[in-house]
């Protein structure tokens, strides 16, 4: 499988197993049978209150021998009420609790909002912080650390857009070595990518399947990227499914991505997409899909108590 390369010349392997939504019941079995099919990356957080049953499969397979802890690439991510300082190391210490594991291979900061201590989704006012009471280069500072200490390999950050990406730079330390966003033929986010490809910051397409388990029936509405016709033809032409034509699709544009499944012939379909090649003609029909969607809008963060609004989250 093809890797990215992060600064220092690791590897990160291009396609892996998302696992948010992936029930406590459910995703042990599904990382086990994802490490036997062969995926060596397992994207995680604390927020999907799982990472104890993630970790349990991953112990299972390597105690049965199917992989080595070196050959595996695991991410989490900080969740918005660990954004203080002092908060930072103890998120990351009981992720690294939860998975068993001594050290993850990245970390990265979920999203540019913060909440105070303990609080799962902030609704009311008291429970947001603001920029001013957490100024995203604490949050980031104590990020670096965790690095220099040497209890993640590579820190990056979630949910990002350009104004918070120049934001982290201007601190002149460390720059982030990940931006992990929402990325389908519905929302290729160019100005974003070309952002991020400029200033050696990798990325890793989220949703890359339009997240059909997330809707809520607010959004029972929303374009479907599986049922797209234009991703239907793409599949009858090439004798794959559309699962794999939309993995396929972040791949050839040099971009990691994590398709979640928690079924074994989904996991395994979704893993030969890293062996699918889609030529120019694909990728310029993907590309006049007519469809612009953004499937997680954070609107979940931009109530009317929350001091954030949609702009600083996404660029346009
Ligand atoms: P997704 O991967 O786009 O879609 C997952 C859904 O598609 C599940 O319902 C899954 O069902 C189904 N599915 C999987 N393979 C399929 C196939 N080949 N054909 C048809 N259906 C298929 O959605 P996602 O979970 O939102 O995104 C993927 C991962 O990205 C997450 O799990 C998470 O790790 C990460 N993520 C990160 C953020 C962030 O803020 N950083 C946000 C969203 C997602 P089954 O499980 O039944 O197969």
């Amino acid at each position: 499988m093809k890797n990215l390369i992060f600064r220092n010349g690791d590897k990160l392997p291009i396609l892996g197993l998302g696992t948010w939504k992936s029930k406590p019941g459910e995703v042990r079995q599904a990382v086990y049978w994802a490490i036997e099919a062969g995926y060596r990356h397992i994207d995680c957080a604390a927020i999907y209150q799982n990472e104890r049953e993630v970790g349990q499969g991953i112990a299972d397979a390597m105690s049965d021998g199917l992989v080595k802890r070196k050959e595996l690439f695991v991410t989490s991510k900080l969740w918005n009420d660990s954004h203080r300082y002092e908060d930072v190391k103890p998120a990351l210490e009981k992720t690294l609790s939860d998975l068993r594991l001594d050290v993850l291979d990245l970390y990265l900061v979920h999203w540019p909002i913060a909440f105070k201590s303990g609080v799962g989704f902030a609704t009311h006012r008291e429970e947001f912080y603001t920029y001013n009471d957490v100024p995203l280069s604490q949050t980031w500072e104590a990020m670096q650390e965790q690095k220099t200490s040497g209890l993640v390999k590579h820190i990056g950050v979630s949910n990002f857009n350009q104004k918070k990406l120049k934001e982290i730079l201007d601190f002149g330390g460390e720059a982030p070595e990940m931006n992990q966003i929402e990325l389908h033929p519905f929302l290729p986010q160019q100005n974003l990518v070309k952002f991020c490809t400029e200033n050696g910051i990798l990325l890793t397409a989220y949703s890359p399947l339009g997240s059909p388990d997330s809707r809520s029936d607010r959004h029972k509405n929303d374009p479907s990227l599986l049922e797209n016709p234009t991703v239907a033809e793409l599949a009858q032409k090439h004798g794959v499914s559309v699962g794999q034509i939309l993995i396929a699709w972040s791949i050839a544009r040099g971009i990691a991505v994590i398709p979640k499944s928690v079924n074994q012939g989904r996991i395994i379909d979704n893993l030969k997409a890293a062996d699918l090649q889609l030529d120019q003609s694909d990728m310029d029909a993907l590309a006049k899909i007519g469809v612009a969607h953004r499937f997680v809008d954070g609107s979940f963060f931009t109530g009317p108590q929350s001091p954030y609004k949609l702009a600083d989250l996404w660029d346009s």
